[in-house]
């Protein structure tokens, strides 16, 4: 037998949302439990796939099918396609698996030409109606179709207004609603070049063709790529019977909420408009009613409605977001779906409904996205003042939350502007370490250059400051203080907004409220670590971090990069010092100098994460990073060490590498100096011992790990530097405690030789920045330029700077976690890339039977999240 393409909502029911969309699942479930739906047909997501297969055409045989199902709605609806004395009107709208919300187009009143719109004025006695509806159909069409802007419509809807002297549309009259049918198709046919097609089933299949489309409009693939829905997934089109909520004052439309989507409020929620179409509520020409008022208007209508509300979300168990209209008295559904809820609303409806014995704690676990909990944990915009805001840019949501401040330039401004109480934005063409203090006093931060990975919002992630990334359409000028976007110029002390979570900038100020944590958070957090394995650990660099991270409920540390400590205060100067000396002698100096700062941060890391496993990670970046670049700096450094300053100048340009990312970093530069190897573990040692001696009870076991190996060999000489100089200081102090060594597995030739590497390395973790870097040959620092044409062309879908590549990195992975246990049956594992904290990554890292993820201290409650989705999907055995 040949596919189905097509089918009745009486064909369909809630578990075929693949096929049938969620739109069109759902109205065929609404069916079957009984409620008003008026009747229509759905037209698969496979019809969608099958368009674009066939070079975006519907093909003879779909089209037939789909004829053939309008010919049954005919029957059933006792109406006719194009028939004047007794018309079917339908309405066109999208469906696709996952909701998304105004992302693709809806037509109504389709249907609708010269004959008809004489025909329905006589038969409803209102030709105001009649011409109303066909109108307004002229401009979904010829928006949604043939991409003709909206907005010149409306200019001709204002002219009609100003000539007659009115200022609502509802003041016009069936004699202005023909002129403007007339002028409407004029100016279609004029822009066009062609007639409005008066056929109705050219509109019908024209129609769908156009939703067809919408599926990969800009908005929509912008949304797929946020939510993490594929492309491949395709929309279906639902094609209904039109109940018309503007015939009059018997009549009405709104949407609904069965509980209070910003609060939780277990209240019905909503709003309508008596004597109205779908687009009047939404486009707010109108104030709506809420929904109490119904009751009130139409009792009968109202008490049908709640008990339908109470029936659905019983069935669906979760909050339902719906459409109805009233047509003479009459309720008709026209939709319902899981409605989208703020976060703090996500868990009040979760807690309520396990409370209210709707749900168990499973379910409610499954039903809030992790990526929403994020929002309770940053400042955020005041939701009012946000709407009326426009962006004028928009590039990476690198770390989330909300920031307004005055524009600065470098970190040197960002400091002195906070110590005079402004609050500013740094604004930089990319960000180094040595901005660090700068980042961390400023509101937000904006990079022009930089992606997911790049060091701005790694950086920024760590501390939870807002950051937005690679954001290509700012020309900058550092120098003289101001960059241009669209033509306008932003100057330093000008405010501007970020928002992180969508990566949208506004050249303006925007009032932010802070975050509140109500105690629902702390109830589900709890259910989730229950039912987790994954352990959840963080990459924190400093006290403060740690310790934030075990207030959201880090586990421990996965990833301290002992590099972002170098940069504090006086360090620098050591830090130069070692890089620039000529003997080992020189270098050795300058070690010891590190040695007591270096040991005081991990004695702070240490005590932060109160027995908690730490691992710490050795010195990683090519050593150029730490020189200064300004001549002043570079003169100064000269100064301070007394050297000559070409001779510097010398050095400086000798450490120059033209692939820094692959060049002198990781365990390569223990190899050429194995003393900052035995500095750092003199560091990490005498620190645990003096912590332990504090607390006897927390019994610290560090583990120490080292990057960038590519061979067991590399891993073997770095490793017997480390034991050695550590089993001499714990023989000298007569010590007996364990320590682990490990190593990073972050070059492809790692993970496929990672049964040997294990015979070295006492636990893995995936540093999969650079696997990720190394795998596709992308610059982790610079992909984020040209990913955009690779997503805009659909060769890819996700970053995968963002979201593991489960195909090819996973691959690795895969291999890598063999290997390691091939060797080592119980080698502890985990990751400690960015990927750690997102949700869909920790999902496979579930699967593939890692130890624990870690991530920033601010995506630790979203990895709990998802870790416990992941264990709820594929229970480990
Ligand atoms: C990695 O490469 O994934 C990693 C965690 O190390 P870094 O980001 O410091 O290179
Ligand atoms: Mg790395």
């Amino acid at each position: 037998m040949s596919k189905k393409y097509v089918y009745l909502f009486s064909e369909g029911n809630e578990n075929m949302r693949e096929l049938l969309g969620g739109k069109g699942a759902n109205l065929a479930e609404m069916m079957n439990l009984g409620m008003p739906v008026p009747y229509g047909f759905t037209v698969t997501t496979e019809a969608c796939n099958q368009y674009y297969a066939d070079n975006e055409t519907i093909n003879e045989g779909i089209r037939k099918e789909i004829f053939e199902y309008l010919m049954k709605l005919e029957e059933l609806a006792g109406k006719q396609f194009g028939d004047p004395k007794n018309p079917l009107l339908v309405s066109v709208r999208s469906g696709a698996r996952a909701s998304m919300p105004g992302m693709m187009d809806t037509i109504l009143n389709l249907g609708m030409n010269d004959e008809v719109v004489e025909g329905v004025a006589k038969l409803m006695d209102n030709p105001r109606f009649a011409y109303d509806s066909y109108r307004r159909f002229i401009q979904m069409f010829a928006d949604v179709v043939m991409g003709l802007n909206k907005a010149k419509f409306e200019e001709i809807i204002d002219e009609m207004k100003e000539t007659k002297g009115v200022e609502q549309d509802t003041e016009l009259d069936a004699e202005d609603m023909k002129v403007m049918v007339k002028r409407f198709k004029k100016f279609y046919q004029e822009s066009l070049d062609e007639e409005f097609p008066s056929d109705p089933k050219e509109q019908l299949y024209r129609a769908i063709e156009a939703v067809f489309r919408s599926w990969n409009n800009q908005r929509a693939i912008f949304y797929r790529k946020m939510n993490d829905i594929p492309g491949d997934w395709g929309t279906a089109v639902n094609v209904q019977m039109m109940v018309f909520g503007n015939m009059g004052d018997d009549c009405g439309t709104g949407v609904a909420f069965t509980r209070n989507p910003s609060t939780g409020e277990n209240k019905l929620y909503g709003e309508f408009l008596m004597n109205a179409q779908g687009e009047d509520v939404v486009a707010g020409i109108r104030t709506p009613q809420t929904i109490d008022q119904l009751k009130v208007i139409a009792p009968a209508a109202y008490d049908k409605f709640v008990e339908i509300c109470s029936t659905l979300e019983k069935h669906y168990k979760n909050m339902q977001d719906m459409e109805f209209t009233i047509e003479k008295g009459n309720l008709f559904m026209l939709q319902t779906r899981n409605g989208k809820r703020t976060a703090a609303a996500a868990l009040k409806i979760a807690c309520d409904m396990v409370d209210e014995g709707m749900i168990t704690k499973d379910e409610a676990l499954m039903m809030v996205e992790p990526k929403q909990l994020d929002a309770l944990l940053h400042p955020q915009f005041d939701a009012e003042a946000l709407k009326k805001a426009k962006p004028i840019a928009s590039a990476l949501p690198a770390s989330p939350g909300a920031a307004c401040g005055q524009i600065v330039f470098s970190a040197e401004e960002a400091i002195a502007e906070t110590a005079l109480g402004h609050k500013v934005i740094l604004v930089r063409l990319e960000t180094s370490p040595e901005d660090i203090e700068g980042m961390h006093v400023s509101e937000g931060i904006l990079t022009v250059r930089g992606g997911m990975t790049s060091h701005a919002a790694v950086v920024a992630r760590g501390m939870g400051a807002c950051c937005v990334s690679g954001c290509g359409d700012i020309a900058i000028n550092e120098e003289e203080k101001y960059f241009e976007v669209k033509g306008n110029r932003y100057n330093k002390g000008d405010y501007i907004s970020l928002d992180g979570s969508t990566g949208n900038v506004y050249g303006e100020k925007i009032k932010t409220v802070p975050a509140e944590i109500s105690g629902d958070f702390e109830r589900f957090m709890n259910w989730a670590d229950e039912r987790r394995t994954l352990k959840v650990r963080t990459n924190a660099d400093t006290p403060r971090d740690a310790q934030q991270a075990v207030k959201f409920g880090a586990e421990g540390i996965g990833l301290v990069r002992t590099e972002h400590m170098f940069f504090e205060g006086d360090r620098i100067k050591a830090v130069r010092e070692m890089i620039v000396s000529k003997t080992e002698g020189q270098r050795r100096k300058a070690l010891s100098k590190l040695l007591p700062m270096q040991r005081g941060d991990f004695e702070g890391i240490y005590e932060a994460m109160q027995g908690m496993p730490v691992t710490i990670r050795y010195l990683d970046p090519p050593l150029h990073e730490f020189l200064p670049t300004s001549s002043y700096d570079i003169a100064q450094l000269a100064k301070d060490m007394k050297i000559d300053l070409d001779e510097l100048k010398n050095v400086i340009s000798g450490l120059h590498e033209f692939n820094p990312m692959m060049g002198h970093r990781g365990c390569r530069l223990a190899i050429s100096y194995p003393e900052i190897a035995e500095m750092q573990t003199t560091a990490v040692i005498e620190a645990a011992i003096n912590v332990n001696k504090k607390h006897p009870d927390w019994n610290i076991e560090p583990e120490i790990m080292i990057p960038l190996v590519g061979d067991k060999a590399e891993l073997k000489y770095v490793k017997d530097v480390v034991v050695r100089t550590a089993d001499e200081i714990l023989a000298r102090e007569n010590i007996d405690m364990k320590y682990h060594v490990g190593t990073m597995i972050e070059i492809p030739r790692a993970a496929l030789l990672a049964d040997e590497i294990a015979e070295e390395a006492e636990f893995f973790s995936f540093g999969t920045n650079d696997l990720t870097q190394m795998t596709f040959g992308f610059s982790r620092d610079d992909a984020g330029g040209f990913l955009n044409d690779y997503y805009e062309k659909k060769i890819f879908e996700q970053d995968p700077f963002a979201r593991v590549d489960q195909k090819g990195v996973g691959k690795l992975i895969e291999l890598a976690v063999a290997g390691g246990r091939k060797t080592r049956p119980n080698i502890k594992l985990g990751i400690c890339g960015e990927h750690g904290g997102d949700p869909s990554s920790i999902d496979f890292c579930h699967r593939m039977g890692l130890t624990y993820v870690s991530c920033s201290p601010f995506r630790v409650p979203i990895a709990r999240l998802a870790a416990a989705q992941a264990a709820i999907k594929n229970p480990r055995k």
